[in-house]
């Protein structure tokens, strides 16, 4: 298959292909579709595997379909969160470079740097479309009231099995609770553990499992 298959939107094929992806990666192929048709994803992929692009492209397309229909709304459409702020920061770089040709459109902002709380809840105010964060600074600054998931579309645990070992269970439930109904969920984890089994009660409706 080629990325042109998919239907993304002409500004992201022409970042895919200065990054020089000529192809999909089996998990882009089989998370793509899928995802761009509104399922839920739950996929057994490892680093390396090209599992950011399988969820970060969706999330742009689907992004940028509603800022054409409504360019004038703003807020935080998609919430990404990772074990890591090292992982957090490469996934918000993959965010970048695939927005390069709608930066206008659409804006990541990554929330686990070590700044100010001023300065974060700066970042925040200004509804950037997606958030990358770990759980433990989604939920501080949920109960801290300085960012809303009440226009949520899009959630992600990325390397779920390693969320829950850094023990992030009580920030993972208060998201939970906080998430309005129907966000399209991905959970990516390099392995399916009971731990991850409970994640996908607790976010996924009835996912797309991909084990590649
Ligand atoms: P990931 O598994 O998402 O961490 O991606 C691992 C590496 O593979 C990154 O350096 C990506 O830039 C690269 N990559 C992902 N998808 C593709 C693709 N379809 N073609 C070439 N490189 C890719």
């Amino acid at each position: 298959s080629k990325f042109a298959d998919f239907k993304l939107d002409a500004r992201l094929l022409r970042a895919v292909s200065k990054e020089k992806f000529t192809k999909p990666t089996p998990v882009q192929t089989e998370a793509i579709p899928l995802a761009l048709a509104g399922k839920d994803i739950l996929a057994r992929a490892d680093t390396g595997s090209g599992k950011t692009a399988a969820y970060v492209l969706p999330i742009l397309q689907a992004l940028l379909h509603r800022k054409a229909r409504a360019p004038s709304e703003k807020s935080i459409s998609a919430l990404v969160l990772v074990p890591t702020r090292e992982l957090a920061e490469q996934i918000y770089r993959v965010f970048v470079s695939f927005s390069l040709f709608c930066a206008k459109e659409v804006r990541a902002v990554n929330i686990t740097q070590r700044v100010s709380h001023d300065v974060l809840r700066s970042m925040l105010a200004d509804l950037p479309d997606i958030v990358i964060a770990t759980p433990g600074r989604a939920s501080q600054n949920l109960s801290s009231a300085t960012f809303s998931l009440e226009k949520l579309t899009h959630f992600v645990i990325d390397e779920a099995d390693l969320v829950l070992s850094y023990g992030y269970e009580a920030d993972l439930d208060a998201i939970s609770k906080a998430l309005p109904r129907g966000v399209q969920t991905f959970l990516m984890s390099a392995t399916f553990t009971a731990e991850v089994e409970t994640l996908r009660g607790l976010f996924c409706r009835d996912p797309a499992v991909l084990e590649l």
